[in-house]
């Protein structure tokens, strides 16, 4: 019975492993760590897929970030790390997965106005101002007369808005990238049910050092390969199809509905037709059902990794129905937050006990602490109204 039984699969990274019970761990189709939900196991050893994530999927995240945290993109695990970004003037912003902006450093003025030195701190958090009061204290002795407790007091927490333009880069691609994204479209192959190794370019160009990439950008001002383009959200997808007519495997990756690339995965496939697509909305997670039309002749795609099919207009469009989406849930998830906060903040300090009816007086309290709270979220707002 011994030779009945099939031998273990090659990882197909061709690291020589071979791929065993215990090479069950899941790989995600699309990173995580950009909103992709959808995994598939038993794809490569647990060593490569410990390797190819630090190496290619990390640099795809790495570039990909200033869009998840401006989306709200929510991990399984951890958060979307914040990253501070240069501004069109002198300050520095910090961006953070909860929408929040501060300032990027904590930082401390000191001025003086006739005999009297005033110290104005700012800080990221009511932790970092207390470690920064802790500090200064030994550096300035009067301080030292008062408690941490008692300096704290005099802190008020503002939301914090930058009035300068922040700028965003939205750099993409390089080897590490290219290989992320092909790997992708891999895992989509062996999801159909097709052995992986039929994709002999793609494999070629994950397993080669400098090897020819597989795949070109996508920018066609008369076709788009989303052929029923959802305009109210931005999208993720993979997709594959066997095409015996060609004798190829083609793909088409997208991300944040701007990266757009297609993918020739073979050109000597010998298979049955196939195709599967993963789309999903990176925010809510959500599957989407959409079509992508593959119907390219080689000329068509062999022009678009020649850079043939790169109109940038179609990118700067595609560039600015994104921004438009972000602005749009930023001011929708800013607006939600400013008013939980204030509310918050204003019950905690009117006195009224739970259950209780307020005062005339505690109500009135609780209005203008509400929008004393909300004030540099309208200054904002009404300031961004102007421009
Ligand atoms: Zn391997």
């Amino acid at each position: 019975m011994d030779e009945m039984k099939m031998s273990d699969p090659e990882c197909i990274l061709q690291c020589g492993n071979l791929l065993t019970e215990e090479d069950s761990t899941k790989e995600h189709v699309i990173l995580n760590a950009i909103g992709g939900r959808k995994t598939v196991t038993g794809f490569i050893c647990t060593r490569c897929n410990q390797n190819t994530g630090r190496l290619w999927d990390a640099e795809l995240a790495r570039q990909l970030n200033p869009l998840s945290l401006l989306l709200g993109i929510k991990r399984h695990r951890g958060r979307v790390p914040s990253q501070v970004f240069p501004t069109s003037g002198d300050e520095e912003v910090q961006l953070h997965s909860d929408g929040r902006m501060t300032i990027a450093t904590p930082s401390y003025k000191e001025t003086t106005i006739g005999n009297i030195k005033q110290l104005k701190l700012r800080a990221r958090s009511m932790r970092e101002l207390r470690r920064l009061i802790t500090g200064l204290r030994r550096k300035y002795p009067p301080l030292a007369n008062r408690s941490v407790h008692e300096l704290m007091a005099t802190a008020r927490g503002d939301s914090y808005y930058s009035s300068d333009m922040t700028e965003v880069t939205l750099d993409f691609g390089g080897e590490k990238t290219g290989r992320s994204l092909v790997k992708s479209a891999v895992a989509l192959v062996y999801d159909s049910g097709i052995d992986p190794q039929a994709c002999d370019l793609a494999i070629n160009y994950l397993s080669t050092h400098n090897a020819k990439p597989c795949f070109g950008y996508y920018y066609d001002g008369d076709r788009d390969l989303v052929v029923n383009r959802p305009l109210e959200k931005p999208l993720h997808c993979v997709y594959v199809r066997g095409r015996s007519d060609i004798r190829a495997i083609l793909g088409y990756v997208e991300f944040y509905s701007l990266h757009r690339m297609l993918l020739c995965l073979s050109e000597s496939y010998s298979g049955d037709d196939f195709a599967n697509l993963y789309a999903v909305d990176p925010v809510k997670g959500e599957e989407l059902d959409i079509e992508i039309d593959l119907d390219l002749s080689m000329p068509d795609i062999h022009s678009a990794f020649a850079y043939e099919r790169f109109d940038d207009r179609v990118r700067q469009s595609a560039v600015n129905s994104l921004f438009e989406y972000i602005v749009k849930s930023n001011f929708k998830r800013s607006l939600d937050k400013s008013i939980g906060d204030a509310v918050k903040h204003a019950f905690d300090n009117c006195d009224a006990e739970h259950g209780e009816y307020l005062t005339d007086d505690q109500l009135q309290r609780l209005i203008k602490d509400i929008m004393g709270k909300m004030k540099p979220f309208i200054k904002h707002n009404t300031e961004s109204f102007g421009n």
